[in-house]
């Protein structure tokens, strides 16, 4: 059986912040399907430790950069995992990067090296009589890997690169260089230096035999400038060996034919009882109880990335359509505000709840009739798939993921029954709110469009059966 190491800073249920925790949890489960077996490396948050009481020590260390360390393996939900219990790195409460002020953690490039440095370690030598034959680490924090299992001796087994999003690149002064225990050849343009910095991330796409990330598109996209991140030369580079593998969603936690948290079940053939959902999410946001409104939804964090300020700017056209819409999301102090604002304004119209909310994030995709996807690039997006799975009908700007998993309900798709949601192009926001309104018009088409969401398959099954040809074309290769 094929044995993998995954490495990862976050994994759901116990520990997420955004996506990657979702992939991390769920793509074990669906490769365990394939007869690949995954067991999972990550850092003893507090709340690791405490979800995990009867975890085994296989490995102990009197100093991992600047402190004891012990290695724990433990099975939960599923995973099996190892953690790394280094309570001088990891043992902070909240999130798992920053201080309670929202600042970087300062010696952040030591907690994640450490991380880097103990899977190559395993990766070399096994731990507790687990040998892995890939080593496949996610995101920057678990990029650095691949310089550990470069730039030292031993076994190194076959690797992979998965980018979750290349905005998150670990950079950090080069200073810290001697800090990491990498021999000074590491320092190099081949390894992990960037900009006369050193760059986690920028090490693993130098450094990994293989890099995925999460659609085709976005693939496609970060070869360029205009997505590239300062990466696109090396991305460019590194083509031959990039692919791009859909994201799935786990179907049983995400299914509105059994899922409690929503107010009646529904499925593709039950559509009519998804009404009781919509005027459960009519209720909770103090929104006229009328069925025959456009009920729009955001749920998502509130940044930059995610296109939300072309919302509230565009935000007075939805009542203007007599079209309702639905918030959910927490992140930057402004677009908080300015949907708070927006909500009081325009009262019965626009409702709006700040805050991480998983049960009402169910409510809302059972309930609305689409979803507002408005991001300036958005490597896979899950938002959009739960959408889909719900019977919401994605409204995706054209870009990453949302090109790949939304079809775009044009004429001619309509003409053929075809398309689940609407994509528009750049500056084409307010265009595609009309459109939306104007295809809520035409309800036998709207319940095409419902019908093939809900239909859609995007469970983890396809793109679990890619991971694991991308995972034994690295043994072949040997
Ligand atoms: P990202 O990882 O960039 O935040 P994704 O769409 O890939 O975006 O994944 C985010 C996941 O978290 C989605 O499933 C989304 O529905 C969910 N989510 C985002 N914000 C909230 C929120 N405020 N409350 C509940 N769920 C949320």
């Amino acid at each position: 059986m094929l044995k993998i190491l995954a490495v990862t800073s976050e994994i759901f249920p116990l520990v997420k912040t955004g996506g990657l925790a979702d992939v991390a949890g769920a793509l074990p489960l669906a490769l365990a399907k394939q007869g690949i077996a995954v067991t999972t490396l990550m850092p003893g948050y507090p709340a690791v430790l405490a979800a995990l009481p009867a975890a085994e020590t296989v490995l102990t260390d009197p100093d991992l950069f600047g402190g004891p360390a012990r290695l724990l393996r433990a099975e939960t939900a599923g995973l099996d995992l190892l953690v790394l219990d280094a309570p001088h790195l990891y043992n902070r409460p909240g999130n798992p990067y920053t201080k309670p002020d929202g600042a970087d953690w300062p010696d952040n490039a030591l907690r994640f090296g450490a991380l880097a440095n103990t899977a190559a370690r395993i990766a070399r030598d096994g731990a507790g009589g687990f040998l892995p034959d890939i080593l496949h680490a996610h995101d920057w924090q678990a990029a650095l890997a691949m310089a550990y299992v470069t730039f030292t001796d031993g076994r190194r087994p076959g690797t992979v690169l998965t980018v979750h999003n290349l905005a998150f690149q670990g950079l950090f002064p080069a200073s810290l260089f001697g800090a990491l225990g990498l021999p000074p050849a590491a320092f190099s343009m081949d390894g992990v230096e960037f900009h006369g910095q050193i760059g986690f991330l920028k090490a693993g796409l130098a450094l990994a035999d293989r890099i995925t990330t999460v659609s085709p598109t976005y693939a496609a996209e970060i070869q360029t400038p205009e997505f590239g991140m300062g990466l696109d030369g090396l991305l460019r580079h590194r083509a031959a060996d990039l692919h791009g593998i859909l994201n799935g969603i786990d179907t049983d936690i995400w299914n509105p034919a059994t899922d409690k948290l929503i107010a009646a079940t529904f499925d593709a053939k039950t559509l009519p009882a998804r009404a009781a959902n919509k005027r459960a999410v009519q209720d909770r946001f103090g929104l006229a109880p009328d069925p025959g409104r456009l009920l729009l939804g955001v749920i998502s964090r509130l940044t930059w990335q995610k296109g939300l300020d072309l919302l509230l700017d565009a935000i007075a056209d939805i009542p203007a359509q007599d079209a309702q819409l639905v918030i959910l999301g927490a992140g930057e102090r402004g677009m908080e505000q300015g949907f708070a604002a927006a909500a009081a304004a325009h009262p019965g119209a626009i409702g709006c709840v700040i805050g991480y909310d998983e049960p009402l994030a169910h409510q809302i995709q059972a309930g609305i009739d689409a979803l507002l996807v408005p991001s300036r690039f958005e490597p896979c997006g899950l938002t959009q798939l739960c959408a889909l799975r719900y019977g919401a009908l994605p409204i995706v700007a054209r870009t990453g993921g949302l090109a790949d998993t939304v079809i775009d309900a044009n004429e001619a798709a309509l003409a053929a029954g075809a398309g689940t949601g609407l994509q528009f192009g750049p500056g084409q926001f307010r265009p595609a709110l009309q459109r939306a309104a104007a295809l809520w018009r035409r309800p036998p088409a709207w319940r095409r469009l419902q019908h093939n969401a809900l239909v859609a398959d995007f469970s983890w099954r396809i793109p679990a059966s890619q991971y694991a040809a991308l995972y034994k074309s690295l043994v072949k290769q040997g």
